[in-house]
């Protein structure tokens, strides 16, 4: 999917509309997100979505890596987000430029890594949901 694509079908899925299982995951992830984070403006949402879609990598166990795009307002190609032992989750974009104004408030390369977590999470449920049906049939 490129960029266009990825927007399309973020902006699908923030109306509600699902066109596929996948679609009908993340819906389920996002109404999570808005639960934990319910002050936000629908494009704070619209680009962890983008994120997510684009593809959230996890390198290893508390460290993430999100692509970056000038579209989104992104100077950098990727940033680092790590989770700390109390919870908390830490981007590199807070250090860089415009990183002030940005700590104060969640960024989205967090909130996208927040969102692939709870996504991940349901589509495992949905999967092993699938699997004990096949498994009485
Ligand atoms: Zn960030």
């Amino acid at each position: 999917m490129d960029l266009g694509e990825i927007i399309g079908r973020a902006r699908r899925v923030l109306r509600g509309i699902t066109r596929d299982r996948y679609d009908r995951v993340m819906l389920e992830a996002l109404e999570e997100l808005r639960a934990l984070f319910p002050d936000k403006r629908g494009s704070w949402y619209m680009r962890a979505l983008i994120r997510v879609y684009a593809g959230v990598r996890n390198i290893k166990p508390g460290f993430w890596r999100v692509r970056g795009f000038p579209e989104l307002g992104d100077r950098y190609s990727f940033y680092n987000v790590v989770q700390l032992r109390d919870g908390r989750y830490f981007c590199d974009c807070y250090s860089r430029a415009f990183g002030y104004t940005r700590r104060k408030t969640i960024c989205t390369h967090v909130a996208a890594v927040i969102l692939a977590r709870k996504k991940n999470r349901v589509l495992e449920e949905f999967l092993s949901s699938e699997l004990e049906k096949t498994d009485l049939s």
